[in-house]
This record gives C-alpha cells, structure tokens and sequence, in this order.
C-alpha cells in the first residue's frame, strides 16, 4: 500500500526566506533532529552555492559515520545540467538530487522572457536528469514550479519526459499558495494515475492551507496508487507567509479523522520531539512561536474559560485532541535565574571548561579544551548569540566536522 513519506526542506525554502537565516552549524542541528524524529529526507542545502559547500560535504560525511543516517540528505539545484555537474564536483558524495524549473505559463513567459519556450524547459529538465543518473544520483526529484498554475496537460507531459529520463518523483509545487484542498486533489490524483510515478507535494501559505493542501495532496496520489511525499518546514518558517509546517503535518497525517488507517506514514516518526525541534529552530531563525501554533504554542494545552477547564480537569479529551506528552512537552526547563557563565566568541578556556563540565563533557587534556574552544568561538561568529548545549556537545564529540562546516572563504 503506498504511504507517506516527509522531506523537510527547512535547510533550504526555510533559510531562503526574507530576514532569516541559520548559521552553518544550526542547519547542522536540524539535520540531526529530523533524522533522530524520523524525517525521511532533508532538503539540507544548495550544492552549487559556495557558501554552503563545506557545510554540505560535512554532513555528507556525517552521514557516511552514521550519524546522520537513516535520513536522506538530498540537494536542490535548478534543473540545468551544468548545474548538475557542478553539485557533483563541489559535494562529490552527494546522492540525492532535486532539479527544479518552472512550468507555467506565467513564469516561461514572465522569467524567461522569450528566452526559452514550453519545449526547451522539458529538454533542458531531461537533460539535467539524464546528467544526474549518468554522474551516479541515487534518486532525483523533479520539481515543477508554480505547478499549481500550469496547465495540466503540460505537467503530464514534463512528468513523463521526467520518468523516462529516470526521475524518481514528481514534485508538484503550489509555489504561490494558489490552490485548495479541493483543486490540489484533482491535479494529485490525476498525476498520479496517468504517470504512474510518486508524487511530492509543495505547498506554501499565501492563503493559509499549506497544511491542508498538503494532506489532500497525499490523499490523492494515494488514492491515485502512489507513493506521496509531503514538503515541510520547522513552525512552517518559509517564503513569504511560509510552507506547511512539520508538526501541524505530521499531527494532520495522524490525528485527524479517519486519515492514518487509510493513508499511513511511510516511516515511524518520533512526535515526542516535536517540542524540541520547534523550540530549537524557533530560537535559531529568532522568530518566536505563535500562541496559537499547532501543538507547540503556549496555548495549544492552555484553558481559562469555566466549562473548558472543568471539561479538561474532568477528562482531557474532553477538550484536547491528543495529549502534550506525545509532543514531548511537559518537562520541567531549566532556566538559570543567577549566576549564568556563558560561552560566545571571546570565551575563555575557564569559563568554558565550567560551562562543558556542567553538561557532563570533559577532555582528554588541555590541548583538546582550547581546540573545541576555539571552534565554540567561532561558531559563535556565525551565529551572534549563544550556542544551545547540543551544538555545544556537537562541537566537542565533533570536532573535526564543526571545524569544516565552520569554514568559510570567500573569494579564494
Ligand atoms: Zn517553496
């Protein structure tokens, strides 16, 4: 029975969005989590930006030590095959691909202006994915943009093209948020039966249903006999007003009626890190987490009104849907209210060993202390605020790989 699968694409529609970003490591981090909840893939980055290649090769080889493993660390590149041979040479163990390019009407004309037509999109998609096989991607996902305003006969065609070059999925791209449950239905379902190849929803929130099209989306390449794979982002942080956000997604796939008995999750997900993930990625793009957010805002367990406390005091399910334990909330946080010694870019090696020992991490000798020092430091550089104790942890039982992703030279 085909299932749903989640790619999160935090690590690349997330960190391109407007006024935000992730240091290298912090992307790191998220790699991590998402592989420890049980995420099938990350989007992790874009493998022809310079920028991100040390980053990219370290987590490949994170991967290779099997610690980023069972999840799939796959790229994003725009459909053209220089594009392709270049994401080979800058991050040579690279395995999986995304090749995106625009389908519609609205952006051949609008973006390429006369420069290429309907036709040299399909060729150039082909050969991109024909260079991708041929150089050794395990898997590659094509992404149509701005599928939700192409005409359907014309995605049909590109999703063909797209399997007989050896494409594995389909991605149908609601870039601008355009559709609903009930359009993205028809569109899915028909995809998934004429071309008979799985397919990846990618839905953003211009009109507040990400999620929703998202899950309708699944729904209809299941229904259609595919596979679907649903996009998302950590608290839906994403161009614009955002894309379907990982914990709503995964609640929508699981708790919503009589959806997980017929349209089942592909892999075992860990909801019981839903808040630390939130929390995590919340503090590194320093955007808070709405009141009202799914599951992880303040008031998702909150009541105040008569009848709904006595409600939930009563019985919980009275008046919640699923129980905050599953979230992995209800643990007491430490938050240090005195003294606090904090490690940052000027750190020293003193108050750094005090800050390691109370997390329990201790050295072999002083020499190793001032090494993973010196990276805390500059991981700081990157990130401007303090470092979060895993990424601390990361950078001592990781030294050699925080020392690569922390590497950034300009201009060479
Ligand atoms: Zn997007």
């Amino acid at each position: 029975m085909p299932k749903i699968f989640l790619i999160d694409v935090t690590n690349r529609d997330g960190v391109q969005t407007a006024k935000l970003g992730l240091s290298k490591l912090e992307k790191t981090m998220i790699n991590i989590y998402l592989n420890e909840m049980g995420i099938f893939q990350s989007e992790f980055g874009f493998p022809t930006t310079r920028h991100e290649l040390n980053y990219l090769n370290a987590n490949l080889e994170l991967a290779e030590m099997g610690v980023l493993q069972p999840i799939r660390l796959q790229g994003w590149l725009r459909a053209m095959a220089e594009d392709v041979r270049a994401a080979f040479r800058n991050t040579p163990k690279i395995k999986h691909l995304n090749l995106s390019i625009s389908t519609s009407d609205q952006m051949i004309n609008g973006k390429f202006c006369g420069r290429k037509n309907s036709k040299d999109i399909i060729r150039e998609m082909a050969e991109a994915v024909d260079t991708a096989r041929a150089l050794g991607a395990e898997t590659v996902g094509v992404n149509a943009e701005d599928s939700s305003r192409t005409k359907l006969n014309y995605l049909l065609e590109f999703g063909r093209v797209a399997k007989e070059h050896g494409a594995d999925r389909l991605r149908y791209c609601d870039t601008l948020g355009y559709d609903n449950p009930f359009t993205i239905y028809e569109a899915v379902r028909t995809l998934a039966e004429k071309l008979e190849m799985p397919i990846e929803l990618h839905c953003h929130g211009d009109l507040g249903m990400a999620e929703a099209n998202s899950l309708a989306g699944a729904k209809a390449a299941i229904d259609g006999g595919q596979d679907a794979y649903i996009n998302t982002t950590i608290n839906g942080i994403g161009e614009r007003a955002g894309n379907a956000d990982l914990v709503a997604v995964i609640l929508g796939c699981t708790k919503s009626k009589d959806f997980a008995g017929n349209y089942p999750m592909g892999t075992g997900i860990n909801l019981s890190l839903a808040w630390k993930i939130a929390k995590f990625a919340s503090y590194a793009f320093g955007v808070p987490i709405p009141l009202n957010q799914p599951g992880v805002g303040a008031n998702a367990f909150s009541h105040a009104s008569g009848i709904h406390a006595d409600g939930v005091l009563k019985d919980p399910e009275n008046y919640e849907l699923y129980g905050y334990e599953e979230l992995g909330r209800g643990e007491p946080e430490f938050v240090e209210t005195g003294r606090e010694i904090i490690a940052g870019q000027y750190s020293g090696i003193s108050g750094f060993s005090h800050i390691m020992g109370k997390m329990e991490v201790s050295f072999a000798n002083d020499q190793e202390a001032r090494k993973v020092l010196e990276l805390a430091r500059y991981a700081n550089v990157e990130a401007q605020k303090p470092l979060v104790s895993d990424e601390l942890v990361f950078i001592a039982r990781y030294p050699e790989i925080a020392r690569k992703l922390l590497t950034l030279t300009p201009l060479e």
